[in-house]
């Protein structure tokens, strides 16, 4: 088929079926996407690195020079970081926090007067008004004593009240709030419920708007990290609905609600396999009043903040991610030298040869994304919705196969507790905690199922800015109009696509790093194509196609990290530094042998077979019982973040802790 006959074909089915608008989809599935688009952002900053590559447009010059700190910002981050790491080490025993599932007093104190709940919060509003880059870096120190910790500090600053006012705010709601977190006060964000998980159409959160201007609120939030010590809660709620194309979709707002105000409870706080020691709650507001002034960012745009916050907020997770698997390469390399058995070091066997160049070089990538995407953002001239929510899927997919792989490594000692191993004098790296921490960074703040979702959106829309129309409802005469749009583009870029790789120079580059730019740019065109013949085939059926598009846009994240490993690595070559080129060789080496095997699953795959029996097996279920809260008292005992941080609070009032919780450290226990 050819591409006019492509075109032809796709005017034809537009006019039965639609991509944004598919008559397969039912009433909610419909109102859930019609509420994601109207809250997507429509326009792009600058040309995306990443989306350019599934236009099959590899562009390195987007990566090279490898956007490093610069020396000015560095040294800031260098001192506070130092000083940080010192604090940890004197303060913050992460298996005692877990073990009582509980941050001491001393703990929050020590946070707050290092600024740590203020470290984006410009200086004029008293914060520490730190990069970034820098805001990652110390989340990073942070997360290798104490994961918990770190996850409390990212839920506050990542998607708590901080950066939505900082983006959004009122010049009078910065004014009254950011330098109280300067003070210690602590947020949350609230935008989950009993049924409102991934997809927030169906809110039932709501603000009614009263005569006076006021707001009373009426809901449940489940899953609150520090709704149970908060000072104030961004909570999404529901005000009202409005027209999102064709249809009527709930209008949802952010209010900030300070939680010391009548009608605010919390029903339960949630316990978890991993990060124990996080104040997450089931929390309830019963008639609370909320001043006029208290949404952010305007009415109805609630959904809107939250993905603008979540460009930068999504990047805490990658970055602690990193380093997470940065400290597992290192000791994977001690353990693997110091560990012999059948007469070889286990790093000699071939099999733990593997693992450690998997876990060594699947650390230098997720770093070289993570540091890309704190430059884009600290530079803040390029769209990188796309780098953000890659990082945050890439690695923490990563990191799960990286801790995965080094607890293979370790054998039994990998299984067995910090305490334990340190109670029969071994070294005690905390790799099952490790474990249970990194787990739940592939659930928050989008799932990797979701992260998917939204990169396939933002992937389609360098095709969808063209032929929109022939995706959407629209009229005959948008059609043609875009099918004529679509006739003068598509030839030349399809032709584009055939251009040979070996033709580009990538020129600066070392030979060997050369090789493989090359081979990425033959692959990103390859991705190109397929992906338009999908979207040319299936129309909307392609919406459907799950699995199709979660390989499309796991080879267009592969291809993204190829070029930032390469632009990493020739960066420190430049600079005279070739210690990680072997590092680098490896990951490209490999990630163009998962590439080549998902472009051949795009073809040859189960998927369908998948779908056939998942359906017989839900037809043969019985379904779950319903689920309500009606019942549920609250009996926590309540404490504010504010008193613990400004020292008022001296000691945690857990009812329900038997342990003690004791300040004392050691340096193997604590790492
Ligand atoms: C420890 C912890 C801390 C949290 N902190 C907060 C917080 O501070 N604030 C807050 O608001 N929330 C918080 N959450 C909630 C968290 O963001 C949600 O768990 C997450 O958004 C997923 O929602 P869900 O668990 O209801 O899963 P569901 O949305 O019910 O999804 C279940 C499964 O189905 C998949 N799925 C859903 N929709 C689709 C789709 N369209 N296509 C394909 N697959 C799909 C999901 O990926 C997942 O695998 C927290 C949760 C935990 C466990």
């Amino acid at each position: 088929m050819n591409i006019h006959s492509l075109l032809i074909y796709l005017y034809k089915t537009s006019k039965e079926r639609s991509m944004i608008e598919n008559k397969n989809w039912n009433k909610e599935e419909a109102a859930s996407i019609a509420v994601a688009e109207s809250s997507r952002e429509e326009s792009w900053l600058s040309k995306s690195y990443m989306q350019s590559i599934f236009m099959g447009d590899f562009d390195i010059t987007m990566a090279y020079p490898f956007p490093f700190q610069k020396e000015d910002d560095k040294k800031i981050g260098d001192e506070i970081c130092a000083k940080i790491d010192q604090w940890c080490q004197e303060n913050l025993n992460g298996e005692e926090i877990d073990r009582t599932e509980t941050i001491p007093a001393h703990v929050w104190k020590g946070l707050a007067e290092m600024g740590l709940f203020a470290i984006k919060i410009p200086k004029e509003y008293d914060g520490l008004g730190l990069s970034q880059t820098n805001y990652m870096r110390i989340l990073s120190v942070v997360a290798r004593y104490c994961g918990s910790t770190a996850a409390t500090l990212s839920a506050h600053q990542s998607i708590g009240a901080p950066q939505p006012l900082k983006l959004m705010g009122t010049p009078e709601q910065k004014k009254k709030y950011l330098p109280k977190f300067r003070e210690g006060w602590i947020s949350a964000f609230g935008l989950t419920e009993l049924n409102v998980g991934s997809d927030p159409a169906n809110l039932q959160t709501e603000a009614v708007l009263n005569d006076d201007g006021t707001w009373t609120l009426n809901g449940e939030k489940l899953w609150c990290t520090n709704g149970v010590v908060a000072d104030v809660i961004v909570v999404m709620a529901k005000t009202g609905t409005k027209k999102a194309g064709s249809r009527e979709v709930s209008e949802i707002s952010a209010f900030i609600v300070e939680t010391n105000q009548p009608g605010f409870e919390i029903l339960h706080r949630c316990r978890f396999m991993g990060i124990k020691a996080i104040e997450n709650g089931l929390l309830r507001f019963t008639n609370m009043k909320l001043p006029a002034d208290s949404i952010i960012g305007g009415r109805g745009k609630g959904l809107k903040l939250a993905l603008a916050t979540l460009n930068d907020g999504r990047l805490s997770i990658p970055a602690i991610a990193a380093s997470s698997a940065e400290e597992m390469a290192t000791f994977s390399a001690r353990w693997a030298k110091s560990r012999a058995q059948w007469g070889k070091k286990i790093g000699v066997h071939e099999n733990g040869s593997d693992k450690l160049a998997r876990i060594s070089s699947g650390a230098y990538a997720m770093r070289a994304l993570s540091d890309y995407c704190a430059a884009l953002s600290d530079i803040g001239k390029q769209d990188m919705r796309m780098e953000a929510a890659a990082a945050k899927m890439f690695n923490t997919e990563l990191l799960w196969e990286v801790c995965d792989t080094t607890l293979q490594l370790r054998g039994g000692r990998g299984y067995e507790t910090a305490a334990s191993l340190e109670e029969r004098n071994e070294f005690a790296f905390p790799m099952e905690r490790g474990m249970r921490d990194a787990r739940i960074n592939r659930i928050v703040e989008g799932t990797t199922d979701i992260m998917h979702l939204f990169l396939t959106r933002e992937a389609l829309d360098g095709h969808m800015s063209k032929a929109k129309p022939l995706f959407s409802r629209s009229t005959t005469q948008e059609k043609l109009a875009a099918v004529g749009k679509c006739a003068l583009f598509y030839p030349f870029w399809t032709l584009k696509q055939f251009v040979p790789s070996f033709l580009r120079s990538f020129s600066g580059f070392d030979p060997k790093l050369k090789k493989y730019l090359r081979a990425a740019d033959r692959r990103s065109k390859k991705l190109a194509l397929a992906f338009f013949i999908r979207m040319a085939l299936n129309g909307p059926g392609l919406a459907d196609k799950q699995l199709t598009l979660n390989r499309i846009v796991d080879i267009g994240t592969e291809i993204a990290v190829m070029g930032l490993v390469a632009a990493r690595a020739q960066t420190e070559i430049d600079g005279n530094d070739r210690s990680n080129l072997k590092t680098a060789i490896y990951w490209l080496h490999s990630a163009t042998v998962r590439i080549d095997k998902m472009l051949k699953e795009l073809n040859k795959n189960s998927d369908k077979e998948a779908v056939q029996l998942a359906t017989q097996l839900m037809d043969e279920a019985e379904l779950l019982p319903e689920v309500t809260t009606e019942n549920i008292q609250p009996h926590i005992q309540r404490e504010f973040g504010s008193e613990l941080c400004n020292g008022k609070q001296t000691e945690r009032l857990r009812a329900d802790q038997s342990t003690s919780i004791k300040t004392g450290n050691s340096e193997a226990a604590a790492k």
